[in-house]
Formats: structure tokens, C-alpha cells, sequence
């Protein structure tokens, strides 16, 4: 049995989407095809947002639902805060995290880790439990901060694409000491993450801002790797 990458103990039944539902759901009707794929290089072919290829079997009931549903309706307004001051925060480069004074800015956090962590263990990548207990609900986001940093990006040659086109990066994958690195975006905006899973390496590691977070600039190339702005 595939165990929930969250709790370590229920069996992995429930299917987490690659992107979230109300994301999917926003797809203009043209929408013809999401290649998105595995760290280890196999692409996916998506025609449509139902396709069971976003679903990833990954997580337990309890841990997809009771567990991470504040999680989940955070990162839901946030990304309809994104959606709703499009122009401002593309003009400026920068977002606020603690926008609503119903969700927690590390709620947010927390679905932004399940969002990638759900790919990793889909991937068989080894997953800190420090990260799998904050994304629970633990409040020890010290700990989860020493394997995984998470950057927020402004796409700078996708802003024809507005903010619903879903997209990922190849997730490079680095070894000795371990580390990887992926891009999961929502059009011109963004989530950039670094985590290693066991040695930190020496990298410049991008920091958690926990109100107003600065929209880092990068480019994509056509193989679909970001290259930073300064
Ligand atoms: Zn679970």
C-alpha cells in the first residue's frame, strides 16, 4: 500500500491535484493541452483539467480534507486575491501574504508545501518530516524553513497568459548534496521552491516573508527552466 506522505500511517487514497480545483476550473474553454511530468523526465499530455493524470494518489482522507482544509482555502484566496488585483501586483512585484485576517499566513505556507511536496512523493522523492508535520498543522515552521524555502515570481515573458494557465518546470534534481528544485505556476505568477531533503547546501536561499513578499522576476526558457532577474 502507498502510505499518505502527510501522516506516515493511513494508506494514500485520496487524490491531490496538481493544481487546485478553482484553478482548473478558471481554464478558458480553448484550453487544449498541459504538458506537466515527474522529476524523472516522464511528460504528461493533458487534454482537458479532469484528466486523472492531475490527480495524484498521495495523500490519506483525512490528511487531503479535515487535516489540510484550511490550508487549502487559504492558498483558494489567496489566489483569488492574486486574480482580483492582477494589474496592481503585477505593476508593483509584490504581493501580501497576510491579506485576510481569516487565514494564516502559514496556512498558506502549508498548502504551498502540499501543492509541491504532493508531486515529490508521487515521485518517490524522501520527504523531511518536519515539512509533513508542518504541513498538518504543526506550528514548528522553523524546522520545515531548514529543508524548504519557497520564492514567489513574477514570469515576466508569460504575461500574455494572464493567471490561469497552469504550468511546472522540470524539477532539476541535484545530487550530493542533495537538493531540487521546481516551479509550479498559475500563468505570470509563480511558486518557486528549493529543498533539500537532508544537507543544506550552499546556495543563496530565499527567505519566508510572512506579510508583503516582493515578486522576484525571472524569465522562462523555451525547455521550460527559469532563469532569475536581478
Ligand atoms: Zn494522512
Amino acid at each position: 500500500m502507498t502510505v499518505c506522505w502527510i501522516c506516515r500511517e493511513d494508506e494514500a487514497n485520496s487524490g491531490e491535484h496538481k493544481w487546485p480545483s478553482s484553478v482548473m476550473r478558471r481554464i478558458p474553454d480553448e484550453w487544449s493541452e498541459l504538458v506537466h511530468g515527474r522529476t524523472d523526465g516522464t511528460r504528461f499530455h493533458t487534454q482537458g483539467p479532469n484528466s486523472q493524470n492531475l490527480k495524484q494518489p498521495v495523500l490519506c482522507l483525512r490528511c487531503n480534507n479535515q487535516r489540510t482544509q484550511r490550508q487549502d482555502r487559504a492558498l483558494d484566496a489567496f489566489l483569488r486575491y492574486v486574480l482580483d488585483h492582477e494589474e496592481e501586483v503585477w505593476t508593483t512585484r509584490r504581493v501580501p501574504l497576510n491579506f485576510l485576517p481569516e487565514h494564516s499566513v502559514f496556512d498558506l505556507y502549508r498548502a504551498f508545501l502540499k501543492l509541491e511536496f504532493s508531486r515529490f512523493h508521487a515521485d518517490g522523492v524522501p520527504i523531511a518530516p518536519a515539512v509533513a508535520d508542518f504541513v498538518a498543522g504543526g506550528d514548528d515552521w522553523v524546522a520545515a524553513n531548514g529543508f524548504v524555502r519557497v520564492q514567489l515570481r513574477a514570469v515576466e515573458n508569460f504575461d500574455f497568459l494572464g493567471l490561469t494557465y497552469p504550468w511546472e518546470t522540470d524539477a532539476p534534481l541535484f545530487q550530493n548534496p542533495l537538493f531540487i528544485t521546481n516551479q509550479i505556476g498559475f500563468g505570470w505568477f509563480s511558486i518557486h521552491y528549493v529543498y533539500a531533503p537532508e544537507v543544506l547546501p550552499e546556495l543563496p536561499w530565499p527567505i519566508w516573508d510572512l506579510d508583503v513578499t516582493p515578486l522576484r522576476s525571472c524569465v522562462l526558457t523555451e525547455g521550460l527552466q527559469p532563469v532569475p532577474l536581478l
